[in-house]
């Protein structure tokens, strides 16, 4: 069942660079309404298990390391279609292949540091939601 939300977090890297107001920005240009937003940071194991899906990947090692390496913005998002349309405005998972105004095109350096993680399903969009908030933290 479709339920027009999806989950972002804006990643160390961004973070670091001072580009959540950029990224915001997008989200809200996007139109996008925020349902629940936090300003947090990932223990390893915490990250192990976020990305636990990709366990089996060579790089999962480095994306565990380099996402509990600093402070992050997660956040759970409204949109009539949100989980492709957010898809969409960040582009692909490469920034070098990701289309021009598109969030990771403007903001991400690598592959591994691409400013933006977005859920892949509405499914994965409902896990990761609940794995930063609890129902009281959701407006
Ligand atoms: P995300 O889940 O963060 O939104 P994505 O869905 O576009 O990204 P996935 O295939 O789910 O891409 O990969 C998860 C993350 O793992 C990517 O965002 C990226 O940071 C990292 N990653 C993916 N492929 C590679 C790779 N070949 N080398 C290094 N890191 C990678
Ligand atoms: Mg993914």
């Amino acid at each position: 069942m479709a339920t027009n939300r999806t989950f972002t977090m804006i990643k160390p890297d961004a973070v670091e660079k001072n580009y959540i107001g950029g990224i915001l920005d997008k989200i809200n240009a996007a139109g996008f309404r925020i349902v629940a937003m936090k300003y947090t940071k990932l223990s390893k194991e915490e990250a192990g298990e976020f990305y636990a899906v990709h366990r089996e990947r060579p790089f999962y090692g480095e994306l565990v390391e380099y996402m509990s390496n600093g402070p992050i913005v997660a956040a759970i998002l409204e949109k009539e279609n949100a989980v492709a349309d957010f898809r969409t405005l960040i582009g692909a998972t490469n920034p070098a292949e990701a289309a021009e105004g598109t969030i990771r095109k403007m903001y991400a350096e690598s592959i591994s540091a691409n400013a933006v993680h977005g859920s892949d399903s509405d499914e994965n969009a409902e896990i990761e939601g609940n794995f930063y908030f609890s129902s009281l933290e959701r407006f």
